[in-house]
């Protein structure tokens, strides 16, 4: 069976950056990815949009890496959050380089289907894959579940929240589509510097070519020109770990985009040129299980700007809770709009029902309200770094995560910035 010391589920955001944080601080390193690339929404969701992005750590060298290969397309600062745009094709092999540098393992195609205790049921100590080699188990010191959908912490057991706290209602699903033959930096939306505006005048282009889209914030991110990346539908009423659901949610995404595409094509000018030349080959989910950890972000701690003896990143991006259904609008239960700089505690990535797991990335500990801001990818990354920090460390010093005492490892943790003032002794 092969063994490692930290071994990561998935490759997205937060699962590349836990692993290369991992093998960078000397553990020996398995990340385990169920597609054939890395990024997860970034190139497999085709959403190179990075929101909330820290100025620091591994998010910077990537940033670094694309400047160098020419694929870093655009970089602003809004009132709320850093916010910058990449190529996805060229981010794919900008990951794998970094993965291969650190010298993680990576294993491509495999899905992590189960995971397992030791007999006395206090620690996760296997995991199985299903992949073209059939099953294979896996051993490590510390599991790093970030699937997204917290497919380990689930079957390990744990306890875990998913959805809206009444109805258990997920946040709609989007398939991001590219097109060709429209966009310079000089063209609507891409011209209206403001957000909200260059939204509507995309929708109402959309309607003026005789289709009303089932979001309606519909959204265009400019790659090169004439390179165009679209977020323009919601597929309601579907959860993440359901996978006929999910197959549903993508035909119904992909139609539609379909739809879009002939509907702006329709109306000449412009967009005479539009083609549509990818749907992503992974629909968006925005929301799926957050396995209960040591400590549970809530909405409060938002509202309040909480900051916390262990926070690993500061967190700057608002409340974006999308409809959950075609007829309401963002901002659900009078959530909405700004959050306080607030923290993540250490705490929220440490799986409170097992011992050797931590999460990272959209499945860590916290409310439907809170998740809707931390899991940008710009916070996913943070988180995902400290994730692979602390679980190296660990490995190290022969403890568990929950064990760790934070500062022997706050100094390693590039976007740990210590509060003047700390709310939370706990
Ligand atoms: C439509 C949409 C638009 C969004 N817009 C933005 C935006 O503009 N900017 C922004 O910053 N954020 C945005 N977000 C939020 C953000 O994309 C996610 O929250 C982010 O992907 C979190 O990163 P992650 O690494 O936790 O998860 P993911 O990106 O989902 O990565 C999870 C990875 O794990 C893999 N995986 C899953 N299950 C298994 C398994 N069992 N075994 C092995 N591998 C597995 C997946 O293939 C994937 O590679 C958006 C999300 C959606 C859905």
């Amino acid at each position: 069976m092969p063994r490692c010391e930290v071994l990561v589920a998935g490759g997205g955001p937060a699962g590349v950056t836990a692993a290369v944080a991992a093998a960078r601080h000397g553990a020996k390193t398995q990340l385990i990815e169920s597609s054939g690339m890395l990024g997860g929404i970034w190139t497999n969701g085709l959403l190179p949009h990075f929101i909330d992005y820290q100025h620091r750590g591994l998010l910077r060298e990537l940033r670094r890496e694309l400047l160098l290969n020419d694929a870093h397309t655009s970089e602003w600062r809004s009132d709320i959050a850093s916010v910058a745009d990449f190529d996805p094709e060229i981010l794919k092999f900008v990951l794998e380089k970094m993965c291969a540098e650190a010298g993680v393992s990576v294993q491509l195609y495999s899905r992590v289907s189960s995971a397992h205790r030791s007999s006395d049921g206090s620690r996760l100590e296997t995991v199985v894959t299903e992949s073209k080699s059939g099953a294979q188990a896996w051993q490590a010191h510390t599991f790093i579940d970030a699937t997204g959908d917290g497919d380990v912490g689930a079957s390990a057991g744990c306890a875990f929240d998913i959805g809206h706290p009444e109805t258990g209602q997920c946040q709609p699903m989007s398939m991001m589509a590219l097109l060709s033959g429209y966009g310079t930096p000089q063209t609507p939306p891409f011209s209206i510097s403001d957000w909200g505006e260059s939204k509507d005048w995309l929708l109402e282009e959309i309607r003026r070519g005789g289709h009303d889209p089932s979001y309606s914030r519909p959204t265009m991110f400019l790659v090169h020109d004439g390179c165009v990346i679209m977020m323009a539908n919601h597929q309601y009423g579907y959860s993440g770990p359901d996978a006929a659901l999910i197959g549903q949610a993508t035909t119904e995404g992909r139609a539609e985009i379909l739809r879009i595409v002939r509907a702006l094509r329709s109306l000449g000018g412009r967009w005479k040129n539009l083609r549509l030349q990818a749907t992503s080959p992974h629909i968006g989910i925005r929301e799926s299980r957050r396995i209960h950890g040591l400590y549970r972000l809530r909405k409060d701690d938002l509202m309040r700007g909480r900051r916390f003896h262990d926070g690993v990143c500061t967190v700057r991006f608002c409340f974006d809770v999308h409809a959950l259904d075609p007829h309401s609008n963002k901002g659900i239960d009078g959530v909405e709009g700004e959050v306080k700089p607030y923290q993540i505690p250490l705490r929220s990535l440490i799986a409170r029902d097992v011992s050797g797991l931590m999460m990272a990335g959209r499945c860590i500990s916290g409310d439907f309200y809170a998740h809707s801001s931390y899991r940008v990818t710009g916070d996913a990354a943070a988180i995902g770094e400290a994730a692979g920090i602390t679980a190296a460390h660990a490995v190290s010093t022969g403890q568990y995560p929950h064990q760790v005492n934070f500062t022997e490892i706050e100094d390693k943790l590039p976007n740990s910035v210590k509060p003047e003032k700390q709310d939370d002794e706990g």
